[in-house]
């Protein structure tokens, strides 16, 4: 694969999609491709259909979302809600880490309500570590110098800081809706949550915030060591 790949490692089928979307919108169209990969479909929320059956559809839903975004969707095989924060997981991430090599890698924040999305972020630092020392022998050699972003999803709220805001275009947040709306689950009827009209006021909220000249940002957090800077005057 090129080295203009952005690495979106979701929880659920979705998560990704909604939360930072309208900025891999944006990079899409500046040739950087996003490779979704789902941990879990995110298949016990709906109301009606069996897990197994909703399991399928939001696979598919995955795959068009992806094209949609100009990219593609990766899966591991988890269960929603059964997601492990183990030594498995970490170095099933790394191999993909190596295999799609991307320059950045967003993540979900741990402070979380859902005990997956926890999981999924808490696994990522080691899971970036195996990628990247090539004394961690794999299939695929090591990958490292990869930058880390934590993505602003509404259920991940806990301590989660806004540091970084990336300035969106309104075509973006249009693509967005509607490589999203791919998904019944942000199409509605599936989730009391409005999930397309929060992350829309979100994206004017953080706008503001930056005084952006589109009136639109999307933001991210980053780790602990993102926030050094060498500077030579103060
Ligand atoms: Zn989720």
């Amino acid at each position: 694969m090129p080295d203009n790949y952005i690495l979106a490692v979701g929880a659920h089928c979705g998560d990704m999609e909604i939360s930072a979307g309208m900025a891999l919108a944006k990079l899409a169209r500046a040739g950087k491709r996003p490779v979704f990969l789902h941990l879990t479909p995110g298949e016990k929320g709906h109301k009606t259909l069996d897990p197994e059956t909703y399991a399928a559809q939001k696979r598919e839903e995955a795959q068009r979302a992806a094209a949609a975004f100009g990219g593609e969707a990766l899966f591991l095989p988890y269960r929603d809600g059964e997601l492990p924060s183990d030594e498995t997981l970490k170095f099933q991430i790394a191999d993909v880490i190596r295999a799609v090599k991307p320059k950045v890698v967003l993540a979900h924040w741990t402070g979380s309500m859902h005990k997956d999305h926890t999981a999924a972020g808490e696994v990522m630092p080691d899971a970036l570590f195996y990628a990247a020392i090539r004394g961690f022998e794999r299939e695929l050699p090591p990958h490292g110098g990869v930058r880390m972003l934590y993505t602003e999803n509404w259920e991940d709220p806990i301590g989660f800081r806004p540091e970084l805001y990336m300035e969106v275009e309104q075509q973006y947040v249009e693509r967005w809706e509607s490589a999203c709306k791919e998904y019944a689950l942000f199409a509605g009827g599936v989730s009391d949550f409005d999930y397309i009209t929060y992350y829309k006021s979100l994206a004017r909220v953080r706008g503001l915030e930056i005084m952006s000249p589109t009136g639109l940002a999307q933001c991210f957090g980053l780790t602990d060591l993102a926030r050094r800077r060498r500077v030579s005057d103060i």
